[in-house]
This record gives structure tokens, C-alpha cells and sequence, in this order.
């Protein structure tokens, strides 16, 4: 994976099963969020390499030993990978806190939970089963549920592992081959995971690599004519510009985006859980996910006890070193998200929020260099500020008080975006009349930001298209082929309609 020439080691792309240089023979850096300084130089795709990936995985697919492999045998692979993810799960973990920053604690609770999709779909790739349709005509007409071919998988920086892992692992079950290019700013985890394709013995080109930056490494992925499925997650602009790209083709995508989730707490909710929730679900990976619970709505009667509860408990959080076991609170991924969110602290305050906790650099002595940024917390917004209506992609909580039960659910609603949203209550009926009038892709009910391998995920709105895990998961990388056997005697003469 790696060479050292000068001081950092350079890390190559893996692209047909081999290790190779970028077509330029350039290299940047990536830097590790805790320090602000580089520590690895990593290979700049373009579209040269790009075409050599796509071509690698199409090769593969066409001629390659994977297209013919029986299905149980391809699930054998996908869970062998699976198991060399858990026994090298610390390692991942060290790579992914250097590269962006969130908790090592976290990491290696994430990493070791990534296996899980892997063998799930290593278990779904020879349960895949066409039906025999009920057909009005003479014959017998089936449908065979069939790979797509080259699968492109594009992911942020904020959990890279996770985030491909969610795509290749069904991509494969359903029998594709996939090219994967993760955020410039994080590229190590991805490679790492290919030396254990290597040790898993999958053949040269099922799985690829290309890295850099999105125009250029990204876009000649999508673009490609070759390329069958774009699977994307990151933010509605880019998205939304790749949809236009890949509709260019008729290519499918499916598409994971931004949220500006709100996160809803009813008087009669447990206090002390809904605090846990709503801190876990802003302050947790540093507000950096796409379910980020931004928006707090919270019932007037418990507005200022719950706000005070929330500041004392988000205060007590430990910030700094990541690879420190007991730190709570890591920095912001890279310099650019970093000045982003300060951009929007002073947004709010522009807007007239008020803000009860954080808003700046902690005042601690090893978070003077990274990319440290408090847990934030603003009261007094409306709806209609842009701190209620953009994603900020960071620590920063704007709360909104409402009334009643229809008026949580208007403001809830009005965003452009549906990813997720957060349910406090301990009314049951209430808590089913909110899952069913909110529009979000996820509705947690006394509980925030779970994900599983099991269940589908994906936005309503501006959050998405398409869902990921679960059974519903594998379909987005299958296409049906509907084949007709004829039961006729004789065929009609076509010159005699009726
Ligand atoms: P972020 O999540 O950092 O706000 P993006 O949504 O732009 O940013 O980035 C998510 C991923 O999309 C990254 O891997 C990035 O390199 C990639 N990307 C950005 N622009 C393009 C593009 N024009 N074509 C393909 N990939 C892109």
C-alpha cells in the first residue's frame, strides 16, 4: 500500500488487483485533524485512472472468474472479508481517528460493527430469487434478478469505512463490481481495506480503488460509459449534480444527502433520556453525520429546565485528543468544515439566536492546534433562520420551542430536506401520530441516530433517493430480466390481429 520516498508515505490506488501510481505521478497530502499537519501523501486520480478502474471492474465482470462464480460462492468471499475487517479492526480504527479526526473509542466500536454488513449480505448473495409471474398469455414467464456491472460508490470523509462498506457489501452480494473513491481527505481506511480484499482472495478488479479529488477522480467515474450504478453519499449540491450527470446515461444512482433532522421532545418525556438522545444525536462524531439531530424542538412547559439540563450535560463532555480512549469530544474532520461551521455560529448570532453554550475554540491547552470547536448550543430560533434551515455539518444545535403536537410537526416538516427525525414521549399514540405525519426516511421514537445493517435507511425530500440496507438494500444493485418460454402450439399468424 504504501512507498516512502521523502517524508510521508505515499499511498498508491488499488485498481485491477494491483497497486498503482496516479497516470500525473502527483500526490497530496492528508491531514491529520488532531494536529493540523499531514501525515500521508496520497495518490491524485484523474480521469486515466479512472478509465483504467472502470475498465478493470467491467473486465471482471464480463470475463472475469466473478461473474460465473456461484453465488454461494461469492457470499463465501464477502464474509471472509468480513471476518479480516474484525481482526483488523484497531488498525482501521488508528487509521480512520488520523485521517478524520472522530474518537477512537467510537471508531473501534463502528469498525467492529462494520463486519455485520458484510456478512449479511454474504448470506442474502444466494437467496436472491426471481419469481414466476401468474401470466395471462401462453407461456411461462419468469423474472431473473440480475447484477447491474460496474458500481461506483462515492463517499465523504466523515465515516469513510462505514459509508463504503454500506455500498460495496450489497454491490457484490447482488454479483457487481464495484470502483470506490472515498473523500479526498480521507483516503487511508479505503486502501488499508484493500490489502484485505487481497488476503480474502477476491479476483483482480472486482473491487477498486481510484483516490482524489471529486472533480477529478470522482466525476470521469460517474461519466464513465461503462458505469451502471452510481452509489453516493454526501452533500444535496453534489449529489443532486452527480443525479444530472448520471440521468445524462440513464445510469441508476441512489443517493444518500444532507439533513437538517429535528430532534422533537414532548413534555411528558423522560428528561434525562431525551437529553442523552439529543446530545448523542448533535454532539456525537462532532455533529459531522448526514442524521445529525440540528434542530431542537422542544415543548414550552419544559423549554428552559430541558435547555439547562442539555448546557450542563453537553459541558461536562471531555474534548481533545481523539486517540485519547477517554475523550468525548474530538475536532472538526479538516480546515474547510472547520471554518464552515465557525461561519455559521456567527450566522446565528447575526440572526439573533442566543447563544447559551459554546460558539468558539475550547480553552484548552492540546486543542490549540486542531480543529477544535465547542459544543454549541443556540436558543430563540425560528424556522425561518438559515441556522434552522442549512446544514451546518458540525457541533451546533438550534433549539425552537412549539406548543402542540401539529405545530412540532409543521415546523418539522418544513425543510427541503427528510433524512431523519427524533420523537421524546411517553405517549404511544402520540409517539405513532408523529412516526406517521413526519417526513423523514428514519423516525426514532425515544431513542436517536440508530443505524443497522437490518433496516432501511435513506432520505424523504432533498435527503435521497434510494434505500440502503436491508433486504430493500441488495434491490437498489439488481435489475430484473423478465424472460418469456413460450407453451404455444403454433405462433399466431401476425397478419391476423384479434
Ligand atoms: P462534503 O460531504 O465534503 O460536503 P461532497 O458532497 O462534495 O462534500 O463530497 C462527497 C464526496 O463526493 C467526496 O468523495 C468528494 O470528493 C466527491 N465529489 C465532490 N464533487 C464531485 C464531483 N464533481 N464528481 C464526483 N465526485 C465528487
Amino acid at each position: 500500500m504504501t512507498s516512502h520516498a521523502g517524508e510521508l508515505p505515499r499511498l498508491d490506488m488499488y485498481i485491477g488487483g494491483e497497486w498503482v501510481k496516479p497516470a500525473s505521478d502527483e500526490y497530496f497530502e492528508t491531514v491529520d485533524p488532531f494536529t493540523a499537519r499531514p501525515w500521508a501523501m496520497v495518490a491524485r486520480g484523474g480521469a486515466a485512472d479512472a478509465d483504467r478502474a472502470i475498465q478493470a471492474a467491467h473486465k471482471a465482470f464480463k470475463e472475469g472468474p466473478w461473474g460465473k462464480m456461484h453465488p454461494s460462492e461469492r457470499g463465501k468471499l464477502i464474509y471472509r472479508l468480513g471476518q479480516l475487517i474484525e481482526e483488523h479492526a484497531d488498525a482501521l480504527a488508528e487509521i480512520e481517528v488520523r485521517d478524520n479526526g472522530r474518537l477512537l473509542a467510537e471508531m473501534q466500536h463502528q469498525i467492529r460493527y462494520i463486519p455485520k454488513w458484510f456478512y449479511y449480505y454474504a448470506g442474502l448473495a444466494d437467496k436472491i430469487e426471481g419469481v414466476v409471474h401468474p401470466c395471462d398469455k401462453p407461456a411461462l414467464s419468469f423474472s431473473r434478478p440480475e447484477p447491474l456491472g460496474v458500481c461506483v460508490g462515492i463517499v465523504p470523509w466523515n465515516a469513510p469505512l462505514l459509508l463504503l462498506s454500506l455500498k460495496a457489501a450489497p454491490a457484490l452480494a447482488a454479483g457487481n463490481t464495484i470502483v470506490m473513491k472515498p473523500a479526498e481527505h480521507t483516503s487511508a481506511t479505503a486502501l488499508k481495506l484493500m490489502e484485505l480484499v487481497e488476503a480474502a482472495g477476491f479476483p483482480p478488479g472486482v473491487i477498486n480503488v481510484v483516490t482524489g479529488f471529486g472533480k477529478e477522480a470522482g466525476e470521469p467515474l460517474v461519466t464513465h460509459p461503462l458505469t451502471r450504478h452510481l452509489g453516493f453519499t454526501g452533500s444535496t449540491a453534489t449529489g443532486a449534480y452527480l443525479y444530472s450527470l448520471a440521468a445524462k446515461d440513464v445510469k441508476r444512482a441512489s443517493l444518500e444527502l444532507g439533513g437538517k433532522s429535528p430532534n422533537i421532545v414532548f413534555s411528558d418525556a423522560d428528561i434525562d433520556n431525551a437529553v442523552r438522545g439529543v446530545v448523542g444525536g448533535i454532539f456525537g462524531a462532532v455533529g459531522q453525520t448526514c442524521i445529525a439531530g440540528s434542530r431542537l424542538l422542544v415543548q414550552r412547559g419544559i423549554h428552559d429546565q430541558f435547555v439547562d439540563k442539555l448546557a450542563a450535560f453537553s459541558k461536562s463532555a471531555r474534548i481533545g485528543n481523539p486517540r485519547d480512549i477517554t475523550t468525548q469530544i474530538g475536532p472538526i474532520a479538516n480546515r474547510m468544515q472547520y471554518d464552515k461551521v465557525l461561519g455559521y455560529i456567527d450566522i446565528a448570532r447575526q440572526e439573533g439566536a442566543e447563544l447559551v453554550l459554546g460558539g468558539k475554540r475550547p480553552d484548552i491547552a492540546e486543542c490549540a492546534e486542531g480543529f477544535f470547536i465547542e459544543p454549541t448550543i443556540f436558543t430563540g430560533v425560528n424556522n425561518e433562520m438559515r441556522i434552522a434551515r442549512e446544514e451546518v455539518f458540525g457541533p451546533v444545535l438550534s433549539t425552537i420551542i412549539f406548543d402542540e403536537m401539529e405545530e412540532a410537526v409543521e415546523i418539522a416538516n418544513d425543510s427541503e430536506f427528510g433524512l431523519a427525525a427524533g420523537v421524546w414521549t411517553a405517549n404511544m399514540r402520540q409517539a405513532l401520530r408523529m412516526s406517521e405525519m413526519l417526513e423523514a426516511g428514519s423516525v426514532w421514537v425515544n431513542t436517536y441516530r440508530d443505524i443497522s445493517y437490518t433496516t432501511p435507511f435513506g432520505g424523504y425530500k432533498k435527503s435521497g433517493i434510494g434505500r440502503e440496507n436491508g433486504v430493500e438494500g441488495i434491490r437498489e444493485y439488481l435489475q430484473t430480466k423478465a424472460v418469456w418460454l413460450s407453451t404455444a402450439e403454433e405462433i399466431d399468424n401476425p397478419f391476423v390481429i384479434g
